[in-house]
């Protein structure tokens, strides 16, 4: 997963940081609103987090700005203001959730799921296909309700898939959701972690390949009946 945070405060951006690679999601921080616009703009997330309170620009008008730009990614507003006014004005404007400020880190990872999660179009926390489940609170793929036991990294990268299950996710979008830029490894290194991950699906289910590889494109999660 991958979050544009948009704050001014320099600790409580780190803070969010920390909180945020914790749980394996890459953040960009932007401490401007025009930049973190500009970040929108050129860069693919799950999720933006705004701050209303910034320095060259209302979070409302950030927000109507994001919009315009026919940007639809899902927006959660943090606020120190808790007056519902700003709530009310910070929604119309077309922000999907607001927390106040000090928030627990608890709710605060609890809402990005939700939001994202729902922003895919899954409204449930389990996303299903064939005989494999993969929940996205607890961050566990079952197969047949055994365990599919992934590394931290693997999982971030299984969970892009899962998200969009049925469609097709190529080397740059994985990179981009595990490294966000940063210290970016060769593409190749995709093909290593699906190799490992295939390898470990095999071992529960030999018959149902799930990952299957569209050549020179990227990869697909098939999207299965569910058996019950
Ligand atoms: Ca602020």
């Amino acid at each position: 997963m991958r979050i544009l945070l948009i704050e001014d405060d320099k600790t409580v951006s780190q803070n969010i940081s920390l909180i945020l690679k914790r749980e394996n999601i890459v953040v960009d921080c932007s401490f401007k609103a025009e930049d973190g616009l500009e970040d929108a703009r050129h860069y693919e997330y799950d999720l933006i987090i705004l701050d209303l309170g910034l320095p060259d620009m209302d979070g409302c008008e950030a927000i109507r700005r994001l919009r315009s730009m026919q940007i639809s990614t899902p927006i959660l507003v943090l606020s120190g203001m808790a007056a519902i006014d700003k709530k009310v004005n910070a929604l119309a404007f077309g922000c999907d959730d607001y927390l106040t400020k000090p928030f627990d880190t608890r709710e605060l990872i609890a809402r990005i799921n939700a939001l994202v999660r729902r922003s895919k179009g899954y409204s449930e926390n389990i996303i299903r296909t064939g005989d494999m489940e993969v929940n996205l609170n607890s961050k566990i793929v079952t197969i047949t309700g055994k365990t599919l036991h992934l590394t931290s990294k693997e999982y971030a990268l299984f969970e892009l898939l899962a998200l969009r299950k049925g469609a097709t996710i190529n080397k740059e979008q994985f990179l981009n959701h595990l490294y966000g830029g940063m210290d970016e490894p060769e593409g190749k290194i995709i093909d290593v972690f699906l190799c490992k991950i295939r390898r470990k699906i095999e071992k529960l289910s030999p018959q149902e390949d799930y990952i299957q590889t569209v050549w020179g494109r990227g990869y697909i999660l098939k999207d299965l009946p569910v058996l019950q």
